[in-house]
Protein backbone atom coordinates (compact mmCIF):
# COMPACT_ATOMS: atom_id res chain seq x y z
CA UNK A 1 0.00 0.00 0.00
CA UNK A 2 1.78 3.57 -0.95
CA UNK A 3 1.01 6.77 0.50
CA UNK A 4 0.70 7.86 -3.01
CA UNK A 5 0.66 6.94 -6.68
CA UNK A 6 1.46 9.39 -9.22
CA UNK A 7 0.33 8.17 -12.77
CA UNK A 8 2.33 9.92 -15.43
CA UNK A 9 6.11 11.37 -15.53
CA UNK A 10 5.97 14.60 -17.84
CA UNK A 11 6.49 18.14 -15.90
CA UNK A 12 3.16 18.02 -13.60
CA UNK A 13 4.01 14.12 -12.26
CA UNK A 14 7.51 14.30 -11.78
CA UNK A 15 7.36 17.83 -9.99
CA UNK A 16 4.71 15.51 -7.75
CA UNK A 17 7.00 13.20 -7.44
CA UNK A 18 9.77 15.44 -6.09
CA UNK A 19 7.14 17.29 -3.87
CA UNK A 20 6.11 13.71 -2.61
CA UNK A 21 9.63 12.15 -1.97
CA UNK A 22 11.11 14.76 0.13
CA UNK A 23 7.87 15.07 2.07
CA UNK A 24 8.53 11.50 3.20
CA UNK A 25 5.37 9.86 1.46
CA UNK A 26 5.91 6.08 0.16
CA UNK A 27 5.17 6.67 -3.38
CA UNK A 28 5.53 5.10 -7.43
CA UNK A 29 5.48 6.83 -10.50
CA UNK A 30 4.13 4.95 -13.36
CA UNK A 31 4.46 6.24 -16.89
CA UNK A 32 3.43 4.30 -20.11
CA UNK A 33 6.41 5.62 -22.28
CA UNK A 34 10.01 4.58 -21.62
CA UNK A 35 11.40 7.81 -20.67
CA UNK A 36 10.05 10.76 -18.75
CA UNK A 37 9.15 14.32 -20.07
CA UNK A 38 5.48 13.72 -21.89
CA UNK A 39 4.88 16.27 -24.37
CA UNK A 40 8.32 17.97 -23.63
CA UNK A 41 9.73 15.73 -25.68
CA UNK A 42 8.05 16.52 -28.45
CA UNK A 43 9.54 19.60 -28.61
CA UNK A 44 12.57 20.76 -30.27
CA UNK A 45 13.63 23.65 -28.06
CA UNK A 46 12.04 25.20 -24.62
CA UNK A 47 12.84 28.39 -24.66
CA UNK A 48 10.52 29.89 -21.23
CA UNK A 49 11.21 27.06 -18.69
CA UNK A 50 12.88 29.32 -15.66
CA UNK A 51 16.39 28.56 -15.61
CA UNK A 52 17.24 26.19 -18.87
CA UNK A 53 16.55 28.86 -21.60
CA UNK A 54 17.07 27.06 -24.88
CA UNK A 55 16.84 23.69 -23.48
CA UNK A 56 15.97 21.24 -26.00
CA UNK A 57 12.96 18.78 -25.45
CA UNK A 58 14.67 16.09 -24.78
CA UNK A 59 17.50 17.01 -22.88
CA UNK A 60 14.59 18.51 -19.95
CA UNK A 61 12.68 15.38 -20.04
CA UNK A 62 16.55 13.64 -19.38
CA UNK A 63 16.90 16.33 -16.51
CA UNK A 64 13.69 15.62 -14.74
CA UNK A 65 14.29 11.85 -14.87
CA UNK A 66 17.74 12.57 -13.11
CA UNK A 67 16.27 14.81 -10.68
CA UNK A 68 13.66 12.14 -9.75
CA UNK A 69 16.29 9.09 -9.35
CA UNK A 70 18.76 11.49 -7.24
CA UNK A 71 16.41 12.15 -4.98
CA UNK A 72 15.23 7.83 -5.04
CA UNK A 73 11.86 8.67 -7.19
CA UNK A 74 11.25 5.12 -8.86
CA UNK A 75 9.15 5.75 -12.12
CA UNK A 76 8.18 2.07 -13.74
CA UNK A 77 6.96 2.01 -17.36
CA UNK A 78 3.62 0.72 -17.63
CA UNK A 79 0.38 1.25 -18.97
CA UNK A 80 -2.59 2.19 -16.40
CA UNK A 81 -5.42 -0.31 -17.60
CA UNK A 82 -8.15 0.36 -14.75
CA UNK A 83 -8.68 2.40 -11.53
CA UNK A 84 -11.10 1.68 -8.76
CA UNK A 85 -12.26 4.15 -6.03
CA UNK A 86 -12.47 2.07 -2.49
CA UNK A 87 -12.84 4.90 -0.68
CA UNK A 88 -9.76 5.29 1.41
CA UNK A 89 -8.05 2.62 -1.07
CA UNK A 90 -7.72 3.63 -4.57
CA UNK A 91 -6.71 0.21 -6.47
CA UNK A 92 -4.74 0.52 -9.82
CA UNK A 93 -4.61 -2.27 -12.15
CA UNK A 94 -1.50 -1.78 -15.15
CA UNK A 95 0.05 -4.22 -17.72
CA UNK A 96 2.59 -5.40 -15.13
CA UNK A 97 0.26 -5.86 -11.87
CA UNK A 98 -2.02 -4.66 -8.84
CA UNK A 99 -1.25 -1.50 -6.93
CA UNK A 100 -3.16 0.40 -3.87
CA UNK A 101 -2.20 3.56 -2.69
CA UNK A 102 -4.25 6.02 -0.72
CA UNK A 103 -3.97 8.87 -2.45
CA UNK A 104 -3.84 9.20 -6.05
CA UNK A 105 -2.41 12.46 -8.47
CA UNK A 106 -3.44 12.46 -12.49
CA UNK A 107 -1.10 13.62 -14.36
CA UNK A 108 -1.30 12.03 -17.37
CA UNK A 109 -1.40 14.78 -19.38
CA UNK A 110 -2.99 14.81 -22.83
CA UNK A 111 -2.42 13.61 -26.46
CA UNK A 112 -2.47 15.21 -30.55
CA UNK A 113 -5.56 16.20 -31.26
CA UNK A 114 -6.68 14.65 -35.28
CA UNK A 115 -7.16 16.88 -37.98
CA UNK A 116 -10.01 13.73 -39.03
CA UNK A 117 -9.77 14.85 -42.56
CA UNK A 118 -9.73 12.08 -45.03
CA UNK A 119 -5.98 10.67 -45.89
CA UNK A 120 -4.67 11.73 -42.30
CA UNK A 121 -5.29 8.25 -41.03
CA UNK A 122 -4.25 6.32 -44.11
CA UNK A 123 -0.75 8.62 -44.51
CA UNK A 124 -0.05 8.81 -40.62
CA UNK A 125 3.47 7.96 -40.79
CA UNK A 126 4.36 8.58 -44.69
CA UNK A 127 4.09 12.08 -44.74
CA UNK A 128 1.27 12.90 -41.94
CA UNK A 129 3.14 13.17 -38.25
CA UNK A 130 2.32 15.31 -35.29
CA UNK A 131 5.45 15.61 -34.35
CA UNK A 132 8.17 18.03 -35.74
CA UNK A 133 10.69 17.18 -33.61
CA UNK A 134 10.63 13.39 -34.21
CA UNK A 135 9.97 13.01 -37.33
CA UNK A 136 11.32 16.80 -39.20
CA UNK A 137 14.84 15.58 -39.89
CA UNK A 138 13.34 13.39 -42.96
CA UNK A 139 12.09 16.07 -44.34
CA UNK A 140 15.12 17.70 -45.21
CA UNK A 141 15.34 20.24 -48.56
CA UNK A 142 11.54 19.04 -48.99
CA UNK A 143 8.36 21.15 -48.83
CA UNK A 144 5.87 20.69 -45.77
CA UNK A 145 2.84 21.92 -44.10
CA UNK A 146 2.34 22.48 -40.62
CA UNK A 147 -1.35 22.93 -39.82
CA UNK A 148 -2.62 25.30 -36.67
CA UNK A 149 -2.09 28.55 -35.10
CA UNK A 150 -0.70 27.33 -31.78
CA UNK A 151 2.22 27.59 -29.93
CA UNK A 152 3.17 24.19 -31.08
CA UNK A 153 2.62 24.64 -35.07
CA UNK A 154 4.87 27.99 -34.05
CA UNK A 155 7.67 25.81 -32.47
CA UNK A 156 7.06 23.48 -35.37
CA UNK A 157 7.43 25.80 -38.59
CA UNK A 158 10.57 27.47 -37.37
CA UNK A 159 11.97 24.27 -36.14
CA UNK A 160 11.07 22.64 -39.86
CA UNK A 161 12.51 25.92 -41.22
CA UNK A 162 15.93 25.14 -40.56
CA UNK A 163 16.44 22.57 -42.84
CA UNK A 164 13.09 22.24 -45.32
CA UNK A 165 13.21 24.23 -48.57
CA UNK A 166 9.41 25.85 -47.62
CA UNK A 167 7.45 25.69 -45.23
CA UNK A 168 3.77 26.24 -45.34
CA UNK A 169 1.52 27.57 -41.74
CA UNK A 170 -2.66 26.36 -42.83
CA UNK A 171 -4.12 28.07 -40.36
CA UNK A 172 -8.48 28.56 -40.23
CA UNK A 173 -8.21 32.04 -38.66
CA UNK A 174 -6.99 35.30 -39.70
CA UNK A 175 -4.22 35.45 -36.56
CA UNK A 176 -2.46 33.32 -34.69
CA UNK A 177 -2.43 32.14 -30.89
CA UNK A 178 1.33 31.21 -30.65
CA UNK A 179 3.24 33.37 -28.40
CA UNK A 180 3.97 36.95 -29.48
CA UNK A 181 7.81 36.18 -29.74
CA UNK A 182 7.20 32.87 -31.66
CA UNK A 183 5.08 35.22 -34.02
CA UNK A 184 7.77 37.05 -34.33
CA UNK A 185 10.09 34.17 -35.29
CA UNK A 186 8.28 33.02 -37.83
CA UNK A 187 7.64 36.40 -39.01
CA UNK A 188 11.38 36.70 -39.89
CA UNK A 189 11.94 33.78 -41.97
CA UNK A 190 12.19 33.71 -45.53
CA UNK A 191 11.18 30.38 -46.13
CA UNK A 192 8.03 30.35 -44.02
CA UNK A 193 4.33 31.19 -45.63
CA UNK A 194 1.34 31.34 -43.26
CA UNK A 195 -1.91 30.23 -45.53
CA UNK A 196 -4.72 32.49 -43.82
CA UNK A 197 -8.34 31.49 -43.24
CA UNK A 198 -7.75 27.89 -44.81
CA UNK A 199 -8.54 24.65 -43.80
CA UNK A 200 -6.97 21.30 -45.16
CA UNK A 201 -10.00 19.40 -46.57
CA UNK A 202 -8.19 16.26 -47.80
CA UNK A 203 -4.43 14.82 -47.38
CA UNK A 204 -3.37 13.31 -51.00
CA UNK A 205 -1.24 10.55 -51.82
CA UNK A 206 -0.47 7.02 -53.11
CA UNK A 207 2.61 5.45 -50.83
CA UNK A 208 2.98 8.86 -49.23
CA UNK A 209 1.52 12.04 -49.11
CA UNK A 210 1.90 14.15 -51.97
CA UNK A 211 -0.58 17.01 -52.37
CA UNK A 212 -2.99 18.45 -49.80
CA UNK A 213 -6.83 20.00 -51.24
CA UNK A 214 -7.33 23.47 -49.55
CA UNK A 215 -10.08 25.61 -48.49
CA UNK A 216 -9.90 29.08 -48.44
CA UNK A 217 -13.39 30.73 -48.50
CA UNK A 218 -15.29 29.24 -51.20
CA UNK A 219 -12.31 28.93 -53.21
CA UNK A 220 -10.44 25.01 -53.10
CA UNK A 221 -6.62 24.62 -54.17
CA UNK A 222 -4.35 22.17 -53.98
CA UNK A 223 -0.86 22.63 -52.67
CA UNK A 224 2.35 20.19 -53.58
CA UNK A 225 3.57 19.02 -50.09
CA UNK A 226 5.64 15.86 -48.71
CA UNK A 227 5.09 16.01 -45.31
CA UNK A 228 2.44 17.77 -43.37
CA UNK A 229 2.44 18.32 -39.75
CA UNK A 230 -0.93 17.97 -37.57
CA UNK A 231 -0.51 20.57 -35.06
CA UNK A 232 -4.33 21.38 -33.88
CA UNK A 233 -4.43 21.20 -29.79
CA UNK A 234 -4.58 18.53 -27.34
CA UNK A 235 -6.80 15.93 -26.21
CA UNK A 236 -6.76 15.27 -22.28
CA UNK A 237 -5.46 11.34 -21.49
CA UNK A 238 -8.67 11.38 -19.04
CA UNK A 239 -10.68 8.26 -20.23
CA UNK A 240 -9.87 6.06 -16.92
CA UNK A 241 -10.80 8.70 -14.62
CA UNK A 242 -13.30 10.45 -15.80
CA UNK A 243 -16.21 7.69 -14.41
CA UNK A 244 -14.30 8.62 -10.74
CA UNK A 245 -14.37 12.42 -11.28
CA UNK A 246 -15.92 15.09 -12.94
CA UNK A 247 -14.87 16.63 -16.15
CA UNK A 248 -16.21 19.31 -18.73
CA UNK A 249 -17.25 18.77 -21.77
CA UNK A 250 -13.95 18.47 -23.18
CA UNK A 251 -12.44 15.42 -21.07
CA UNK A 252 -10.25 18.32 -18.54
CA UNK A 253 -10.78 17.16 -15.21
CA UNK A 254 -12.48 19.66 -12.86
CA UNK A 255 -10.03 21.20 -10.10
CA UNK A 256 -8.81 23.87 -8.73
CA UNK A 257 -5.45 25.55 -8.53
CA UNK A 258 -5.14 22.90 -5.26
CA UNK A 259 -5.72 20.19 -7.65
CA UNK A 260 -8.49 18.94 -5.72
CA UNK A 261 -11.00 16.45 -7.68
CA UNK A 262 -14.55 16.07 -6.96
CA UNK A 263 -13.50 12.54 -5.65
CA UNK A 264 -11.77 12.27 -1.96
CA UNK A 265 -8.36 11.07 -2.42
CA UNK A 266 -7.61 11.74 -5.84
CA UNK A 267 -5.68 14.77 -7.44
CA UNK A 268 -5.34 16.23 -11.39
CA UNK A 269 -2.28 18.40 -12.13
CA UNK A 270 -1.07 19.49 -15.34
CA UNK A 271 -2.30 19.26 -18.71
CA UNK A 272 -5.30 17.12 -17.91
CA UNK A 273 -6.55 19.77 -15.45
CA UNK A 274 -9.32 22.50 -16.72
CA UNK A 275 -7.21 25.37 -16.17
CA UNK A 276 -6.67 28.20 -18.92
CA UNK A 277 -2.70 28.64 -19.38
CA UNK A 278 -1.30 24.95 -20.91
CA UNK A 279 2.40 25.42 -19.81
CA UNK A 280 5.58 23.09 -18.66
CA UNK A 281 5.89 25.52 -15.73
CA UNK A 282 2.38 25.48 -15.13
CA UNK A 283 2.19 21.51 -14.89
CA UNK A 284 5.21 21.56 -12.64
CA UNK A 285 3.16 24.05 -10.50
CA UNK A 286 0.33 21.77 -10.56
CA UNK A 287 2.78 18.73 -9.45
CA UNK A 288 3.61 20.85 -6.13
CA UNK A 289 0.17 22.06 -5.57
CA UNK A 290 -1.12 18.46 -5.84
CA UNK A 291 1.21 16.89 -3.33
CA UNK A 292 0.09 19.90 -0.53
CA UNK A 293 -3.34 18.91 -0.92
CA UNK A 294 -2.36 15.33 -1.37
CA UNK A 295 -0.76 15.62 2.40
CA UNK A 296 -3.21 17.54 4.18
CA UNK A 297 -5.85 14.44 2.64
CA UNK A 298 -2.94 12.05 4.03
CA UNK A 299 -2.78 13.44 7.40
P1 LIG B 1 -3.60 25.21 -29.08
O1 LIG B 1 -2.95 26.34 -28.39
O2 LIG B 1 -4.94 24.73 -28.59
O3 LIG B 1 -3.71 25.58 -30.62
C1 LIG B 1 -4.34 24.72 -31.52
C2 LIG B 1 -4.40 25.42 -32.86
O4 LIG B 1 -4.98 24.52 -33.80
C3 LIG B 1 -5.25 26.69 -32.84
O5 LIG B 1 -4.63 27.68 -33.60
C4 LIG B 1 -6.56 26.22 -33.47
O6 LIG B 1 -7.18 27.23 -34.23
C5 LIG B 1 -6.10 25.15 -34.41
N1 LIG B 1 -7.12 24.11 -34.61
C6 LIG B 1 -7.80 23.42 -33.67
N2 LIG B 1 -8.61 22.52 -34.25
C7 LIG B 1 -8.46 22.66 -35.58
C8 LIG B 1 -9.03 22.03 -36.71
N3 LIG B 1 -9.93 21.06 -36.58
N4 LIG B 1 -8.64 22.44 -37.94
C9 LIG B 1 -7.71 23.43 -38.07
N5 LIG B 1 -7.12 24.06 -37.05
C10 LIG B 1 -7.51 23.68 -35.82
O7 LIG B 1 -2.70 23.87 -29.09
P2 LIG B 1 -1.12 23.63 -29.13
O8 LIG B 1 -0.44 24.61 -29.99
O9 LIG B 1 -0.98 22.18 -29.42
O10 LIG B 1 -0.69 23.87 -27.65
C11 LIG B 1 -1.31 23.11 -26.59
C12 LIG B 1 -1.04 23.76 -25.25
O11 LIG B 1 0.34 23.61 -24.92
C13 LIG B 1 -1.30 25.27 -25.30
O12 LIG B 1 -1.90 25.65 -24.10
C14 LIG B 1 0.06 25.88 -25.47
O13 LIG B 1 0.19 27.18 -24.98
C15 LIG B 1 0.90 24.89 -24.68
N6 LIG B 1 2.31 24.90 -25.12
C16 LIG B 1 3.23 25.38 -24.25
C17 LIG B 1 4.57 25.42 -24.60
C18 LIG B 1 5.57 25.92 -23.60
O14 LIG B 1 5.33 25.91 -22.39
N7 LIG B 1 6.74 26.32 -24.05
C19 LIG B 1 4.97 24.99 -25.86
C20 LIG B 1 4.03 24.49 -26.72
C21 LIG B 1 2.69 24.46 -26.33
P3 LIG B 1 -7.85 28.52 -33.55
O15 LIG B 1 -6.73 29.42 -33.18
O16 LIG B 1 -8.73 29.05 -34.63
O17 LIG B 1 -8.63 28.00 -32.37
Amino acid sequence: MYDLIIVGAGPAGMSAAIYAVRAGMSLLVIEKNPMCGGQVLNTYEVDNYLGLPGINGYDLGMKFKEHGEKLGVSVKEETVLALEDGGNVKRLKTTAGEYETRALIWAAGASHAKLEVEGEAELAGKGVSYCAACDGAFYRGRVCAVVGGGDVAAEDAVFLARFCEKVYVIHRRDKLRAAKSLQKKLEELPNVEILWNTRVKKIEGEEAVEELLLQTGEEESRLKVQGVFIAVGIRPDTELVRELVDCDENGYILAGEDCVTTKAGIFAAGDARKKSFRQIITAAADGANAVASAGEYLA
